[in-house]
């Protein structure tokens, strides 16, 4: 799932952030609602007479500062969409940023890899061409699989993205796939995302949900290194755990290493000495907290290596491991992850969406039933449950009423004026 869209019904395209000629948006705009985002009349002008598209024209001031509340609301009146039904288009990374801060879906299009330290958050979609965009959004596929399939229609996968980023560990670029993304508890999306809230649960030692999920994650990863990694990779191992702790990733690392015909060598790669929990320390500290804290017992002279782990928050642990692994032979090393933690940013919406309890008022905490995985909310206060369909649903709502709301008041200001 897209944050907050359910469906696309209209894209707003910015246009000055791609290099495409004009004649090949026609494969877009011939399948959806579009309107082009420019602060150039000329560009303006052939889209109008060309495409026979609409436009929203900008000034180049504002450029840096777009979408904004104002372009939001312009952009939703020309397409006739609600903010849960739009998707902004885009392949400037500061346009993107912007965007994410509105609830409507942001798609990115990446001619080359991601590269982590660039995207403290990663869009709701990464495509590679337009092209990709069309398929994607034609195919219905709204998301990254591991979110995908932990939403309502659990584990259906059908298709979907995964984020493919790239982290720099001095000199070298080791690529990062991951199933999904995860938010924290500090942001108000673990209330509204499934998936983080399932990674969470399924990892909470004195949980109800404790390892419950551990068959599907394994399913989903077996399947992404088969289409990924397969090929280019010889052996498979997980981050060590800290001496005397259970590594919840021994079965799955097996499992994927049996059905991808890889070598598991998990059980050389251990810790050497403890380390504290990386929760909570800065970047450097949890660069320090791991330096030298892994050994690999054996030699990975010319292998290829798959480096599975749940959370990537800074890379530091991962960047540790590719050392040590580097350091006993590995030619290469693939970094495999469960998602990216979308650092605890605000996300810049003043009045942030809760789902409150409908008896009492109080913020209601996503859960999900260890038996049959159907996720609901729960008050703490009162105890009052309710489905996560149901809420989520009269949420969106919500969202679209209130953008309504303020629409009405803006709107009898002059409408031509460039932004
Ligand atoms: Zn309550």
């Amino acid at each position: 799932m897209f944050r907050f869209t359910t469906a696309v019904k209209g894209i707003a395209i910015d246009l000055d952030s791609f290099e495409e000629s004009f004649e090949s948006w026609n494969e877009i705009i011939s399948e959806f609602n579009c309107l082009f985002i420019t602060s150039s009349q000329e560009k303006k002008e052939i889209v109008e007479s060309l495409l026979r598209a609409k436009v929203l024209l900008t000034n180049q001031f504002a450029r840096n500062f777009i979408p904004n509340p104002e372009v939001q609301r312009k952009v939703l009146l020309m397409l006739n969409v609600q903010e849960s039904e739009l998707a902004y288009l885009s392949a400037n990374l500061r346009f993107m940023d912007n965007a994410l801060t509105f609830y409507s879906c942001v798609i990115y299009v990446a001619n080359e890899t991601l590269d982590y330290e660039k995207f403290p958050r990663l869009p709701d979609l990464v495509c590679n061409n337009l092209s990709d965009v069309k398929a994607f959004l034609t195919e219905g596929i709204v998301s990254y699989l591991g979110e995908e399939c932990f939403s309502q229609d659990m584990m259906k996968p059908s298709a979907a993205a995964v984020p493919i980023l790239e982290i720099h560990c001095d000199e070298d670029e080791i690529l990062l796939i991951s199933l999904g993304r995860y938010y924290g508890s500090k942001t108000y999306m673990q209330q509204l995302h499934p998936y983080s809230r399932i990674l969470f649960l399924n990892k909470k030692k004195d949980g109800k949900a404790f390892r419950t999920y551990d068959e599907e994650f394994a399913k989903l990863l077996s399947e992404t290194v088969k289409t990924y990694l397969k090929e280019y990779s010889d052996c498979i191992c997980s981050v060590p755990t800290r001496k005397g702790d259970i590594n919840r990733f021994d079965i799955i690392v097996e499992r994927i290493a049996q059905e991808n015909k890889l070598e598991n060598i998990s059980k050389q790669f251990v810790a050497k000495r403890a380390y504290g929990t990386q929760k909570l320390l800065s970047y450097t500290e949890r660069q320090e907290n791991v330096k030298d804290a892994f050994a690999f017992e054996g030699n990975l002279a010319g292998k290829r290596v798959i480096l599975l782990d749940d959370i990537v928050t800074t890379g530091g642990t991962l960047k540790e491991c590719f050392k040590t692994l580097k350091a006993a032979g590995a030619a290469e090393v693939y970094f495999l992850v469960l998602g990216v933690n979308q650092k605890e940013i605000e996300y810049g919406i003043a009045n942030q969406p809760r789902v409150c309890c409908p008896i009492c008022e109080a913020p209601m905490m996503l859960f999900v039933n260890a038996t049959n995985h159907r996720l609901f909310y729960s008050c703490m206060p009162c105890s009052h449950t309710n489905g996560y369909e149901k809420e989520k649903e009269k949420l969106l709502v919500r969202i679209n009423q209130e953008f309504a709301q303020i629409d009405e008041i803006a709107n009898e200001e002059n409408f031509d004026m460039p932004i």
